[in-house]
């Protein structure tokens, strides 16, 4: 994790709710909404929120107010404002806009790859190049971070397993193509702890620590939290997760979307990781989501229970110290 600071933490957490959970569902939320849960999110203390993705409003609809949310979001203190881009042209819209990290997700399935986007490892890599370009023209106070998320890092639903050599390769050449740092995203819920630190490993060894220090997780199969201790005891300092875990998956009932951010929370400060994000305040996020979108699920055990007994207050106390 690079750039913006201003607290000291061990974990970034990196809320993408508003990215990866809205545009999982139906319902279009509205921009006031939305900028009222991303303020308030910043406002508790989350560091990093990937606000939108610039792709085609016709496709994604939900995520057409993706520049005036940037352009909000650029304001507030202490925020790393992320966006996701499809390709180069949803590059140079992210750069004008103003974002601070850019994201292309490229599939280590060249199958899921080619019914999302329509492209080739070959013709994403050139993409790569591209957008690698388009940031160097950017001055260098203002240069947003460029990495390239390796979807279905851990299988696919269209091609199964996805070999481990696959997605090593893939990440040497999307770095050689100019991306500063590649992460590993469990797209479809099919990573197990002992896979997630295989390849994190394997990763590693090839590229090196730094170019890997972030993971994508959906708790799909239950597995979510487990992965992401898993990642954590590999030295990744950077975590997806999404508020109320939006976005549940449509062919696992009962199951959130991306891992539930607040859950995430609890477990990493549980453990005397600091996260720079204040819990109880984020807990009261979820009212925000929750009268924006009254039909949808909204995830999350430690949301559900509450949090133990003492817990504020040994906070409060240790942060005071
Ligand atoms: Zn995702």
């Amino acid at each position: 994790m690079k750039g913006l600071d201003p607290v000291e933490i061990d974990v970034c957490v990196s809320e993408v709710g508003p990215r990866d959970g809205l545009q999982s569902i139906d319902r279009i939320l509205d921009l006031e909404t939305k900028k009222r849960w991303i303020e308030a999110e910043a406002a508790a203390g989350v560091s990093e929120i990937e606000v939108g993705s610039f792709v085609s409003y016709k496709r994604l609809p939900q995520m057409a107010d993706t520049a005036q949310l940037v352009a909000f979001a650029r304001n507030l203190p202490g925020l790393r404002v992320a966006v996701l881009v499809p390709n180069a042209r949803g590059a140079t819209a992210a750069i004008a806009a103003g974002a601070h990290k850019i994201s292309i997700p490229v599939s280590a399935s060249e199958t899921h790859s080619l019914n999302n986007v329509n492209r080739t490892h070959a013709q994403m890599l050139d993409e790569v190049r591209h957008i690698r370009g388009l940031v160097n023209a950017v001055e260098e106070r203002t240069r947003p971070y460029f990495e390239a998320g390796i979807a279905t890092a851990f299988g696919c639903t269209m091609e199964g397993q996805v070999p481990e050599e696959t997605v090593v390769r893939l990440a040497e050449e999307l770095l050689a193509a100019g991306a500063e740092e590649v992460g590993l995203s469990d797209t479809t819920g099919y990573a197990d702890p002992k896979m997630i630190r295989d390849r994190i490993r394997a990763v590693h060894r090839a590229v090196g620590h730094d170019k890997l220090t972030g993971v994508h997780l959906h708790n799909t199969r239950g597995l979510g939290l487990a992965n992401a201790l898993a990642a954590l005891d590999e030295g990744i300092t950077t975590l997806d997760a999404s508020l109320g875990g939006l976005g549940g998956c449509p062919f696992a009932p009962g199951a959130s979307g991306n891992i539930v951010t607040e859950d995430l929370v609890f477990m990493l400060e549980a453990m005397g990781y600091r996260t720079g994000i204040d819990l109880d305040r984020l807990l009261t996020v979820r009212d925000i989501v929750k009268r924006g979108l009254p039909d949808e699920p909204i995830y999350g055990f430690v949301g559900d229970a509450g949090l133990p007994l003492g817990w504020s207050e040994t906070r409060r106390a240790d942060n005071t110290a």
